[in-house]
Order: C-alpha cells, then structure tokens, then sequence
C-alpha cells in the first residue's frame, strides 16, 4: 500500500505544481488560468496532450518546442519535481494525519509564492485564502473548534505584528518597507504553528533574507528590491520541523 500511495502523491504532487505554476504565471498578470491554452512562447505552437504531461513531456522533448526547437521555461519542471518528491516524503514521514495536510499546504505556498514573488513581486491573495480555509477545516476535524478559535486568534497575533513591523519599517526607511501580501501570509504563521512559532517563523524567514538583502545592497543596482515572501515561507517550512527545537535552544 505504501508503494501504492507513494506514486499516487508523486502523480498529485507533479500535476499540482503544473496547475500551480500556471496560476502564479498568469494571475500576477491579470491573465485567465483557463485561456490562451498552454502553447510555445516563440512560435505560439499549441501545446498537444502528450506534451502536457507533467516532468514527461520535458525530458521527452529534451526541453525543446517540438515545432521549433526553441528551450522551454524549466520553471514548470522543477516545480512539478519539487512537489512530487516532497508529497511522497511528506507521506513517509507522517503518514495521513494532521501534520502530512498541513505539510501538503505549506509546500504548495512554497511553490506559488517562489513562482510569483521571484517573477513578478506578487503574493496572490487567492492561495493565501485557500490555504487559511483548509487549515481552518484540518483544524475543526482533528483538533475540534475550541482549539481551531484559538489558531485563528494566533493568527490574528502573528498578522498585527507583521503588520506593526510594516508600520516601523514605512516610517524607518520612508517608504513601502513590506508588502501586503507578506502580512497576509503571516496569519497562516500563527493559524497553523500557534502564537509562539508563529513569531519565531517571522524571525526565521528574516534570518534567511538578511544576507541576501544585505548582498543586494552593497551590490547597489537600480532595483534593489528584494521579495521577502520566499524566505518567509522557507521560514514556515523550517520551524514547521524543527521550531520547537529552536524555541528550547533560545530558551533554554
Ligand atoms: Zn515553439
């Protein structure tokens, strides 16, 4: 059964990050998910079922159009890759409880928001609210709605905190020091993980980021802005595993 559920989630995995990668492709550009059909960038070839596969169709067309031989966009492919090996680990790791959905959700914010904050700055709104309503849903089912009305007032923590930090961050540097989508993304911090990781995860993801702005900084080139959403994420992913270890070497 194992092995059976394994290729089940790496196919799930795989045809996710292709929706996923369409979504965070076309949203940011007020494009629709459903029209124009997939097709080559070059020569506007439409793209045939079989090259729709996902992962497949890449490594048969060697990464190529198969009308004019111009490279595909890997994005797709990694994407595809990434959550078709992590679902299965995720899997193997937790078998179906609450933690293995929770997992499946952060690893798909993980792949939209790496898709369409490194491209085009955005974290879209509608992953954000999917994301909380499942977690919302998880929650009622296995840990009952007392506790699920405590996660959403630690969400409503970690949000007021992200946001005082915009707040700061404005009048500091006098101008848009975070984005709205960064705030928002921050309530599924304390939605999932409780108030406490949920800070610790803004700390983390900022922990990541400082080096990289820092680079980007002293590089000095016209557009220095750097997106934060990834390393927040990153951070979710990080205390998601190994928060409470973290908490008890700060403690002590
Ligand atoms: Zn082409």
């Amino acid at each position: 059964m194992t092995i059976y559920y394994s290729i089940l989630l790496f196919i799930l995995g795989s045809a996710l990050g292709s929706f996923y990668t369409v979504l965070a492709t076309r949203l940011p550009l007020k494009r629709s998910i459903i029209k124009p059909r997939s097709h080559c960038d070059n020569c506007g070839h439409i793209l045939t079922a079989w090259e729709l596969i996902p992962i497949l169709s890449y490594v048969i067309l060697r990464g190529k159009c198969s009308k004019c031989r111009q490279s595909i966009d890997p994005t797709s492919t990694v994407v595809e890759l990434f959550l078709g090996i992590t679902f299965v680990l995720a899997y193997l790791y937790f078998g179906f409880s609450l933690n293995f959905y929770l997992l499946l959700i952060i690893l798909s914010l993980v792949a939209i928001i790496f898709v369409s904050d490194f491209k085009f700055m955005v974290i879209l709104d509608s992953p954000l609210i999917i994301s909380a309503l499942l977690v919302i849903g998880l929650k009622i089912y296995y840990v009952g709605m007392t506790e699920t009305i405590y996660s959403i007032c630690y969400g409503l923590i970690t949000f007021a905190v992200m946001y005082l930090f915009k707040l700061l961050g404005d009048f500091l540097f006098k101008k848009e020091s975070l984005g709205g989508g960064d705030i928002k993304l921050s309530f599924l911090f304390g939605l999932i993980l409780g108030w406490q990781l949920g800070l610790l995860t803004i700390a983390v993801g900022s922990f990541i980021a400082f080096p990289i702005a820092l680079y980007v900084t002293m590089k000095k080139t016209k557009n220095n802005e750097i997106p934060f959403g990834p390393y927040l994420i990153l951070g979710l992913l990080v205390v998601f595993f190994f928060g409470e270890t973290i908490l008890k070497f700060i403690i002590i």
